[in-house]
């Protein structure tokens, strides 16, 4: 039984419609679903990621309007790589995120930037095997789009305190002394920890957690394992696009393993996924009032779709 590397990452953003413009717009992602919060639902949970909405290439927003930045610290994740084919990739993002308004520092092979509340990301050329998961933006050619993510690094105080159940109970294979691949039968990411600046803040432009991919039939097994090594790890919890546990590595990370099904095809057409509001069965009731209390996105033709 392996985890199949990154299922997807979630963050939060404090401006719903900038974050449109940059994941959709500046990056060429694909926005696949456009739903609320399960808890909260007159705030967005958004999630961007290629053309079929593929477990390994999504990045999801919680939406808290007007949330302070936060800051990255002990325990949580600063930064998100993602893949791309060539140095000419760099060359084309590096040329595209300056006309957008975005800083970026090259170095060998990676590209550092941020988005418009201060998550730091990162494009690096990766040579795999791995299925490309690509999204289509009229302003970006095919051979420079994304190809899903490559992996996360995060900070802790103490390596050691994860390594455990990082090895033994998730199967991540040890690369050095601080990063690990996670790898699938279908594909791979990579995990990596540095030192702590310090405490971090949780807010605007942080990362909320990241989910780890599974089969679906494997699950239940999942859960199983992570509680017999002493782990706090909720029930299964249905997020009708994928089935989802919880729980935190002692390093403080929360993690998540999530189904690889049924997938964002559940509740509309696949090739109208992101159009409409999509809402969770007991706020379908609602959707008229949600519609009027959510905040204004930018269209698609705005987005240079
Ligand atoms: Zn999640």
């Amino acid at each position: 039984m392996k985890l199949d590397g990154i299922h997807h990452i979630t963050c939060i953003t404090g401006d719903a419609p900038a974050n449109v413009r940059f994941y959709a717009g500046t990056l060429g992602l694909r926005l696949v679903k456009k739903s609320v919060n399960q808890d909260v639902p007159t705030i967005y949970h958004l999630f961007y990621a290629d053309e079929k909405g593929g477990a390994g290439s999504d990045i999801t927003f919680f939406e808290y309007p007007g949330a302070e930045r936060g800051v990255a610290g002990a325990g949580m994740i600063h930064l998100i790589t993602w893949r791309v084919a060539s140095d000419a990739s760099l060359d084309f993002w590096e040329q595209r995120l300056k006309e957008h308004g975005f800083d970026s520092t090259r170095e060998a092979g990676r590209l550092r930037f941020e988005d418009p509340e201060g998550l730091a990301l990162e494009i690096a050329v990766v040579e795999t095997a791995d299925e490309p998961l690509k999204a289509r933006h009229p302003e970006v050619p095919d051979e420079h789009a994304l190809l899903g993510f490559d992996g996360v690094r995060v900070y802790t105080n103490d390596v050691e305190r994860s390594r455990d159940l990082l090895e033994s109970t998730l199967g991540f294979e040890r690369d050095s002394d601080s990063s690990w691949t996670v790898r699938g039968e279908s594909r791979g990411s990579h995990f990596v920890y540095d030192g702590a600046p310090g405490r971090g803040v949780e807010g605007a432009g942080t990362v909320h957690h990241v989910a780890w991919a599974c089969s679906m039939d494997e699950h239940q097994r999942w859960r199983d394992r992570v509680a017999a090594a002493g782990a706090n790890v909720t029930p299964v919890i249905n997020r009708f696009y994928f089935k989802s546990i919880y729980f935190r590595e002692p390093s403080g990370v929360l993690f998540e393993i999530a189904t690889k099904g049924p997938g964002f095809s559940v509740d509309e057409a696949p090739d109208k996924l992101g159009e409409d509001l999509a809402l969770p069965p007991n706020y379908k009731y609602l959707r008229a009032e949600l519609e009027k209390q959510l905040t204004p996105l930018p269209s698609m033709s705005e987005l240079g779709r």
